[in-house]
């Protein structure tokens, strides 16, 4: 288990230290801003939306290791999909981190984004992991207001 925590940790503080599709998406027809106040995490997401699929996004802001991470990370999950299928993985996503942390969660069907199983332990940090995924919902529904983590 130490082995897979470190893996995990490994993946996190490389994609804090180079985040993927960082920066301004100048076609983007669709983005949110996001603002996690428990922990100072900005983000604004940014999307290109043609026919209901995802062909582009990228992200801008600053905030914690974990929240950059979770952006880049969801950036590549995101990339390419339908917004159904976007959806979709938000919600196991959001299963995953805030499941009860005395349960198993089958976190496979994730991929990568399994790296963030284990914030469940902390409360916290679960506002970090989630913000961005909050903001591309938000981005998605064009709801146009602030997401906030509460
Ligand atoms: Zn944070």
């Amino acid at each position: 288990m130490s082995d897979l925590r470190e893996l995990y940790q490994t993946v996190i503080l490389d994609h804090n230290r180079s985040p993927r599709n960082f920066g301004p998406l100048p076609q983007a027809n669709r983005s949110a801003d996001g603002y996690n106040p428990l922990c100072g995490d900005r983000i604004r997401v940014m999307l290109d939306v043609e026919d209901d699929v995802v062909q582009d996004l990228r992200f801008e802001g600053s905030g914690c290791a974990i929240s950059t991470a979770s952006a880049s990370l969801m950036t590549q999950a995101v990339k390419g999909k339908s917004l159904s299928d976007v959806l979709k993985l938000f919600d196991g996503f959001h299963e995953m981190v805030t499941a009860d942390a005395t349960n198993d969660v089958d976190a496979s069907h994730l991929g990568k984004l399994a790296v963030f199983a284990g914030v469940r332990e902390f409360p916290m940090r679960v506002k970090c992991a989630t913000l961005a995924w909050h903001t591309l919902k938000n981005a998605i529904d064009d709801a146009g207001a602030v997401a906030k983590t509460e």
